[in-house]
């Protein structure tokens, strides 16, 4: 039986991948220090004699034997990692030095989750994984983009110093059950707000757009990409349906049925204007489609919020 370590297992993303290696068989670690994630999102996986839970942060070294790493451990929205930006550093640099060292001595092959805030504010759309970003590297976003930057760095440096084998993926926005309701996150805050009646807080004008992806999507990428043998990456996964954070408001409300109001609050500063995936790498490699509209992953993502907020 393989054992595979999903660190930042107890977060959004993580327990969906927790899941999904868990029915294909496999002896799961979730390592999580709690920063963002809950024990609620995978209370229900708890009794499974494949399953353990390891309260850890990465930023400290640890001792696992394991045969594939899955690095989601990263605090994910704005909010969370702005909130102290050392510490969102520290974890992409050092976190994941710890984990490709334990892949360098287990020999297991490591997936990193980077980001589509690699490419900054893009000058070129649709991102294609050739296009190097435009990132502000001292700006209130740097933390994250710059530490993903420099993991994305790590990992190929531990490749070709040290043989050690692995995926980078550049996630673009995904939304979907077990987000946190308190993250910040566009998807998450309008949602909750249409439901409570409160205003929708719209920052800037709406018109800057972004690409929504459903966890299910996205999850059934990473796992394919974590089997595609002879490709590192970099590889964008998401959805590249694209939105504007207007649109997107319009639709929750109609979803909900919500007489909430929209309510203009000025835009944070580096927020990119576009963002849209190019997938064609990611369909050549994993032949990697898209199947819930985001119609339809906003509805389940409403009876998520409805039942559990
Ligand atoms: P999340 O905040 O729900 O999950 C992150 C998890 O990592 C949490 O459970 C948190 O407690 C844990 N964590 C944070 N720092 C840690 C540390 N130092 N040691 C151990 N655990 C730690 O966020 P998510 O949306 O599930 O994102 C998962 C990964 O995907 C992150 O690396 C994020 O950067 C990346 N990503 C997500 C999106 C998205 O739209 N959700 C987009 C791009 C990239
Ligand atoms: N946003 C918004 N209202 C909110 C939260 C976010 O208008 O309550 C905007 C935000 O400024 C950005 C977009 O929605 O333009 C997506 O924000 P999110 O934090 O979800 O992700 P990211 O900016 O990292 O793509």
């Amino acid at each position: 039986m393989k054992t595979t370590l999903v660190a930042g297992g107890a977060g959004f993303i993580g327990s969906h991948l927790c899941e999904t290696m868990l029915a294909k068989g496999h002896h799961v670690l979730c390592l999580d220090n709690f920063q963002t994630g809950s024990i609620a999102n995978v209370e229900h996986l708890i009794g499974n004699k494949r399953f353990e839970v390891i309260r850890h942060d990465i930023v400290d070294p640890i001792r696992l034997d394991v045969d594939y790493i899955f690095n989601m451990a990263c605090p994910a929205s704005p909010v969370h990692y702005q909130a102290n930006p050392i510490r969102t550093m520290k974890t992409s640099v050092l976190g994941t030095m710890n984990l490709l060292g334990i892949a360098k001595r287990t020999g297991a092959r490591l997936l990193q989750a980077s980001t589509s805030e690699v490419y900054g504010d893009p000058e070129i759309h649709p991102q294609p994984e050739s296009y190097r970003g435009s990132v502000n590297p001292i700006g209130i976003r740097a933390c994250y983009d710059e530490g993903k930057r420099a993991a994305e760095t790590l990992c190929f440096d531990y490749h070709r110093f040290h043989g050690v084998d692995i995926r980078v993926i550049r996630i673009f926005n995904t939304y979907g059950p077990r987000m946190d309701p308190r993250d910040g996150r566009v998807v998450s805050n309008f949602i909750v707000q249409a439901l409570a009646g409160t205003d929708i807080t719209m920052y800037g004008d709406g018109s800057q757009t972004r690409s929504f992806c459903y966890v299910d999507d996205l999850v059934g990428g990473i796992t394919n990409f974590m089997e595609c043998e002879g490709q590192m990456g970099p590889v964008n996964l998401g959805n590249d349906g694209e939105f504007t954070v207007k649109q997107l408001a319009e639709m929750v409300l109609d979803m909900t049925g919500s007489k909430s109001k929209l309510v203009y609050h000025p835009l944070p500063s580096d927020d990119p204007v576009r963002r849209r995936p190019d997938l064609t790498l990611a369909r050549k490699l994993i032949s990697y489609e898209t199947r819930v509209p985001l119609a339809e992953g906003l509805a389940r993502t409403i009876a998520y919020f409805r039942s559990h907020v």
